[in-house]
């Protein structure tokens, strides 16, 4: 039986991984700045949460992951904490910039120092891109990220190949794109717009608040992604692997489609220059083929099937 270490335990991708590996008969132990029962509910809505050994840890206090680690000897780190919020990454930089990148140091040196043996999974981001001058994105594909989390994410992914490569590390990185569920933050775009226009179908709001809906993105299904996510750490040889749909949609296509689907007016979508970010990628896209011909990862889910699923799930919880 494998033990894993789930860090950020109580973020979206921690849950559906969790769940995933307890099938997979994993011990696992999770990771949180701050235990409360509350902030774990999305193990509980898995129906996981009493398989998890939950730990209370500041990533960025070595001595305490040294110590997590003698305590578990775990064979797999799946480090999944971070500050994850473009939007938010533009208020607090520093945070972000520290949390994000440190804590990634961290856990590779007690990893280093400990025991070299240990399975290492990073969470990398479509946002390092940014700019890209030919899509799609590949793993060749050079880094110019425009916010301060995809720069912070960048820095991570560089400290993590150079574990790899300087100490012989068995470092696994994805590269995913945007990836939705229910258990998605309200503060992220499609879980706000979902949820806001199923309040205003039940009478609840008047209105949908949307900054720049004219950009694209690669969105995919969060529960297929973290599949890639273990896949990628039982390779025999470390590597790095884009995880995505393959095709881009528009912020408006997505919203569209909601209203539509839930027959509102869109009249009561309201475009707000104040949510509007200082910089803003227009289109990204990437190339899953490496994942699908190396890791035998199978995507081939549309995002409309995607929101009709997170759309009826949130309707039978209402
Ligand atoms: P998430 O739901 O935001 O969870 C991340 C977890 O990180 C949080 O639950 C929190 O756990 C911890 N955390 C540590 N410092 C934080 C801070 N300053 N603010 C907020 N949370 C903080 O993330 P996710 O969507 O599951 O994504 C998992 C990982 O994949 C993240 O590293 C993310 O950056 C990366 N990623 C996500 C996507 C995506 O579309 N979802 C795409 C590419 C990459 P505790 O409070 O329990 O410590």
């Amino acid at each position: 039986m494998k033990t894993a270490i789930i860090t950020g335990i109580s973020g979206q991708d921690a849950a559906y991984l969790t769940k995933y590996l307890i099938k997979k008969k994993y011990n696992i132990i999770g990771t949180t700045r701050s235990y409360n029962i509350g902030k774990l509910s999305k193990l509980e809505y898995l129906g996981v949460y009493k398989n998890v050994i939950i730990e209370e840890i500041d990533l960025l206090d070595f001595t305490s992951i040294l110590n997590l680690i003698k305590k578990y000897q775990p064979d797999e780190i799946y480090n999944l904490s971070a500050q994850s919020s473009v939007g938010l990454s533009f208020n607090q930089p520093i945070g972000t910039f520290t949390y994000n990148t440190l804590s990634v140091i961290n856990l590779l040196e007690a990893i280093k120092i400990y025991n070299k043996n240990i399975r290492f999974y990073q969470a990398s981001s479509s946002e390092m891109y940014g700019n890209v001058e030919k899509l799609p994105i590949n793993e060749k594909t050079p880094m110019h990220p425009k916010s301060p989390y995809g720069i912070s994410k960048a820095a991570a992914h560089w400290i993590s190949i150079n574990y790899r490569e300087s100490f012989g590390i068995f470092v696994g990185i994805g590269i995913l794109f945007n990836h939705e569920s229910i258990l998605r933050s309200k503060n992220f775009f499609i879980k706000k717009v979902i949820k806001e226009a199923l309040e205003i179908k039940f009478g609840e709001r008047k209105k949908l608040r949307v900054g720049n809906i004219n950009i694209k993105r690669d969105f995919g299904y969060a529960p297929k992604y973290v599949e890639a996510i273990w896949k990628i750490l039982q390779q025999d040889e470390p590597s790095e692997f884009i995880i995505c749909s393959g095709v881009s949609i528009s912020l408006k296509d997505v919203v569209y489609y909601i209203f539509d689907k839930l027959d509102l007016d869109k009249r009561l979508i309201e475009i707000d220059p104040a949510l509007f970010r200082p910089n803003e990628i227009d289109d990204i896209y990437g190339d899953n083929s490496k994942a699908k011909k190396i890791l035998k990862w199978e995507y081939s889910l549309s995002f409309y099937d995607v929101l009709d699923m997170i759309i009826e799930e949130e309707l039978a919880l209402r």
